[in-house]
């Protein structure tokens, strides 16, 4: 992979001379779907998948973004007092929002740099490639500039804030976290309320992890998005005249049932019993695997699917049937959907002895229904965002 991008930096830049490399992994998050902005709990890890950079200081003060993956783009340029989101500038307003997120922290560049991209996560299929590009550049900026008293979780933070208020996408923590924080065969417990992580090691026994991407993407993603972060802070409001709360995620599933008919609203009541219940499946998840309870772990995945089919309406058809073909292959533990819905990938505990059947099953079936064609990957857990050269 190095090598590839040294190519391609002097083929785009004319020199390749003293270039670092950098790597941020994208994400799968195993349970705990559309908690991590109702103050609930997430358990996500990084990939092998992820987001390279080749990078080479410039004396003048232009950035020169370019993206083997947006190569038709070409070089895109962009000054490093001049930031401000705009359609023309495509890919490079996340990057952008993190340089802009980084000088309202008081940290400027004192200098430009030719910036390689290249990334092998699927774009939009909820793996987060969008959060492990802002992660890349937080770790390029303080490796560069010095800034030393930026850490790993400020990077996400900082990449949190140039996705929310830069490029106007009000997503929470998790994804921006997982990819600068990911610990190799760990998954990652974070409570999203307070910041506080523990690593859990994933070990499946004779069982390993298979995301399936349906290749759909629906048009709704961004709006039905604000529609439920809306839907979630309602129902919050509501609950608050009641239950000393700050959050859904504050709520046992008891203190839920008792409080509940105060929301008369069946969408509400729906959106947040989702946010409530699986706060704690995921807590129930990660003990599960602490416990080796693979088979518990793997039901609590079927809920999850369940809860956010029925209560939350962010899966789709085509992602529903590739989750009930999984559940109806014996060797599958649990299958669910994964990342923000409307289309995007599944994850799936499936026996390692029939990682093939699984794929062969669900890739034929799938295309005879939809005439689409999945793709899988087999998922190897990594470190977080680093430098590797
Ligand atoms: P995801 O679920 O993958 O984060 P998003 O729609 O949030 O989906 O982010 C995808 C966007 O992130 C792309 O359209 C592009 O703007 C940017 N992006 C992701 N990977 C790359 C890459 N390798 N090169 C350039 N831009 C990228
Ligand atoms: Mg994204």
């Amino acid at each position: 992979m190095i090598t590839r991008l040294y190519k391609e930096f002097n083929k785009v830049f004319d020199s390749n001379d003293d270039i670092r490399v950098y790597f941020a992994p994208g994400r799968v998050n195993l349970i705990g779907e559309h908690t991590d902005y109702n103050g609930g709990h997430v358990f996500p890890c990084a990939l092998t998948l992820g987001t390279y950079a080749a990078v080479k200081d410039r004396t003048d003060d232009k950035i020169c973004f370019y993206s083997m993956t947006f190569a038709d783009d070409g070089i895109i340029e962009t000054g490093i007092s001049d930031l401000h989101p705009s359609a023309a500038d495509g890919w490079t307003n996340y990057p952008k929002g993190v340089i802009w997120a980084y000088e309202k922290r008081g940290m400027k560049l004192t200098h430009g740099m030719d910036i390689l991209i290249y990334g092998n996560i699927p774009n939009g299929s909820g793996l987060s490639s969008s959060a492990s590009l802002e992660v890349l550049t937080g770790l390029i900026l303080k490796d560069t500039f010095g800034f030393e008293s930026v850490s790993m979780v400020d990077i996400a933070l900082i990449g949190q804030d140039a996705e929310n208020n830069f490029n106007g996408c009000n997503c929470g923590i998790m994804d921006q976290f997982a990819s600068a924080m990911g610990k190799k065969s760990h998954a990652i417990f974070l409570d999203t309320n307070t910041l506080n992580y523990e690593y859990a090691p994933v070990k499946l026994k004779d069982a390993q992890i298979i995301i399936t991407n349906s290749n759909v993407k629906h048009s709704l993603v961004d709006s039905a998005y604000n529609d439920r972060r809306r839907d979630c802070e309602n129902a919050l409001k509501i609950l608050q005249k009641t239950c000393g709360i700050r959050t859904l995620g504050d709520l046992s599933e008891e203190q839920f049932e008792d409080a509940k008919t105060a929301l008369s609203d069946p969408v509400l009541y729906k959106r947040a019993k989702h946010a409530v219940y699986e706060n704690q499946r995921t807590i129930r998840a990660k003990n599960a695997l602490q416990n080796n309870d693979i088979p518990l772990f793997g039901k609590l995945m079927n809920d999850s699917h369940t809860s956010l089919r029925d209560d939350y309406e962010v899966s789709c058809t085509e992602v529903d049937y590739l989750v009930e073909l999984a559940w109806k292959l014996p060797q599958v533990l649990g299958s669910r959907i994964t990342g923000g819905g409307f289309g995007g990938c599944t994850v799936s505990i499936v026996e390692t002895a029939a990682a093939e059947i699984f794929q062969e099953n669900l890739r034929k079936a799938y295309q005879e229904k939809f005439g689409l064609n999945a793709e899988f990957y087999l998922a190897d857990i990594d470190n977080g965002a680093r430098r590797l050269l």
